[in-house]
């Protein structure tokens, strides 16, 4: 399956409901006990840690593991191989299954409802489809929820025991997303796509329970945490992977920039490269309501990363 990069427009409203599957009692959403208001770095060999070059976002740790230049010419190569075999087999568009999974307190916390759910897979289609500028790529990727599960486990609500919760808890295949909403230090943590063939029992994206539209973390409610930690599940990295460098996060139209844009700086220009930093990109650390683009490499990526490796 391929993503059709660019081609067709995909209503920002379409959003599925009919597998939905509702287990457990919706409560309502509570307020977000905020922790944590520095940088950290799970230990090396986890699947996925904070960067240990950058500062959080909103003060929340965040977010995938770092990268080296090494390995991201391997990921490279591995993707051409990949994508040379898999490109027989094309078909065009790709609408990818949304598991959520509610890790709540015992006590009803981070019980979102339903409609926090429902907005959430909104906010994902309506940004991969460019909907909040005229500028901003539209993906071809498109939502379907397809599961909802709630659990009330302490533990699991604090993100405890991640690896083993994930793999008791994940549904579908490499292309399937599973989201799991917790309560913890970040703001999100994704996987990568490359990752999943080694280890596909923790493959998905971990979201701040409070970042959901209509959460309690100010500034960064408006649900684009999940995009942002999404489009990292399709193999982007951040706009300012690499720094001021030209190979920076291996996307052309992304201008380099030096470090992560902290609330919405316009003008903001970190590196004598050409381009202003792209503030308003998923994949800075700016606000949610600074976040308005993906551009059109940024498509291309996540098409032949899902090709590759999702596939
Ligand atoms: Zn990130």
């Amino acid at each position: 399956m391929r993503i059709s990069t660019g081609l067709r427009r995909t209503a920002a409203s379409v959003v599925s409901v009919a597998a939905l599957s509702l287990v457990g009692v919706p409560g309502p959403a509570t307020a977000a006990v905020v922790v944590g208001d520095t940088p950290c770095v799970e230990p090396a060999g986890t699947d996925s840690r904070a960067d240990a070059g950058s500062s959080a976002r909103g003060g929340y740790g965040h977010d995938t593991r770092p990268v080296s230049a090494t390995e991201q010419r391997q990921i490279r190569a591995r993707a051409a191989r990949l994508l040379d075999r898999s490109a027989r087999a094309e078909s065009a568009g790709a609408t990818i299954p949304v598991y959520v999974h509610v890790m709540a307190a015992k006590d009803g916390s981070g019980n979102v409802t339903n409609s926090q759910v429902r907005r959430q897979i909104g906010v994902l289609n309506n940004t991969f489809a460019g909907g909040e500028s005229d500028a901003a790529a539209q993906t071809g990727v498109t939502f379907e929820l397809a599961g909802v599960d709630r659990f009330y486990n302490d533990t699991w609500h604090r993100d405890g025991a991640s690896a083993n919760y994930r793999k008791q808890t994940r549904e579908g295949g490499a292309d399937a997303l599973n989201m799991w909403l917790v309560d913890f230090k970040y703001l999100g943590i994704a996987t990568f796509p490359w990752d999943y063939a080694k280890r596909p029992g923790i493959d998905g994206v971990r979201v701040n329970y409070a970042s959901l539209p209509g959460g309690s973390i100010a500034n960064y409610n408006l649900g684009e945490t999940a995009t942002h930690e999404v489009g990292h599940w399709l193999g982007l990295y951040h706009t300012f992977q690499g720094g001021c460098t030209e190979l920076n996060d291996e996307v052309s139209d992304t201008p380099a920039q030096s470090s992560p844009t902290n609330g919405c700086p316009e003008g903001r220009d970190s590196c004598a490269l050409p381009g202003l930093d792209p503030i308003h990109n998923y994949m800075d650390y700016s606000y949610d309501s600074c976040y308005t683009e993906f551009t059109g490499e940024q498509s291309a990526r996540m098409s032949d990363m899902f090709t590759a490796f999702r596939s």
